[in-house]
């Protein structure tokens, strides 16, 4: 008989792509991705706003997807858009669903190399977990009970990914107007609501990875040779103080107080905006 077809080695364009952001920073945070990492993955990359933009419309195309979400920092809101993210992954027909925030830098070829060391057979749902515990949440039952349940969940802000094995039995609790519902129910954010769906509605588990990172940790204790090989860093203010990972140039603090022009440069030396080292 023919040899069975093998699925083909993953690669970048089997890989969609979610960044959520928000009307207020579609200039002070999406413009420094579209410049550094989302330049370098245009095709698999789709930005979920809240209000139309002209000037993004324009240059992203159908990659800048205008949720009807309203443009608030409260649980519904942010599920509204996870949603919309989850709901686009599958009608993509790609293999992996990631999402991160807009205020993380997704290095796509360590990215890839993560993604390669699960096989095609298992559910995976991969990411840093928030806590060092599960977190706890009460599930209404029938006759005004309720059920205390508990469950691992990946920090949205550091961002995580879902494949398309997995999506496909969340879609009950997931897809349209569900996430919405579920998260209600259960009545926390957003990135709960998937790891709620992933381990206590289909007995999932969460992976943790340490490549994936929120400004909640001190990404000063990156080691700077270890940047190259994490799959998400962040950038954010803590106590008043930048929280920023540690690299020495090419852009200095005051030019590039995210780091984030300067790690693309290390990641990608040939940008034509990276000084040029000359042989
Ligand atoms: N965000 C949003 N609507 C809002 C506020 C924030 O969609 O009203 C998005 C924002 O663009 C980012 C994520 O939610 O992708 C987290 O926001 P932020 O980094 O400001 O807050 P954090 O939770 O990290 O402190
Ligand atoms: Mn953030």
């Amino acid at each position: 008989s023919p040899p069975s077809p093998r699925p083909s080695e993953l690669q970048l364009h089997d890989v969609f792509i979610a960044v959520k952001t928000t009307q207020a920073f579609h200039h002070s945070r999406l413009e420094l991705l579209l410049n550094t990492w989302v330049s370098r993955t245009r095709e698999q990359t789709f930005i979920f706003t809240d209000s139309p933009d002209e000037g993004l419309q324009e240059r992203l195309g159908s990659h800048l997807v205008v949720t009807n979400c309203s443009a608030e920092h409260s649980h519904p809101a942010l599920s509204c858009k996870m949603a919309a993210e989850f709901d686009a992954f599958l009608a993509s027909g790609l293999r992996w669903f990631c999402h991160v925030d807009d205020d993380n830098y997704l290095n796509p070829r360590a990215l890839l190399k993560l993604l390669k060391t699960f096989p095609q057979t298992r559910d995976v749902y991969v990411g840093r977990p928030s806590l060092n515990r599960p977190i706890h949440a009460s599930e209404p039952q029938p006759h005004n009970r309720t059920k205390l349940v508990q469950f691992w969940f990946a920090t949205g802000g550091a961002g995580f990914c879902i494949n398309r094995k997995l999506a496909l039995k969340m879609a009950p609790w997931a897809s349209g107007s569900h996430f919405m519902d579920t998260s209600a129910l259960i009545r926390l954010p957003d990135d709960c609501t998937v790891g709620y769906i992933v381990e206590c509605k289909l007995g999932g588990h969460l992976q943790s990875c340490p490549l994936f990172h929120s400004h909640l940790e001190t990404l000063q204790l990156l080691e700077a040779a270890q940047l190259p090989e994490q799959v998400t860093l962040s950038y954010g203010v803590f106590e008043g103080k930048l929280n920023v990972i540690k690299l020495h140039g090419p852009f200095s603090p005051e030019e590039d107080p995210s780091r984030f022009h300067s790690l693309h440069c290390l990641l990608y030396p040939d940008t034509p905006w990276c000084p040029q080292l000359v042989a």
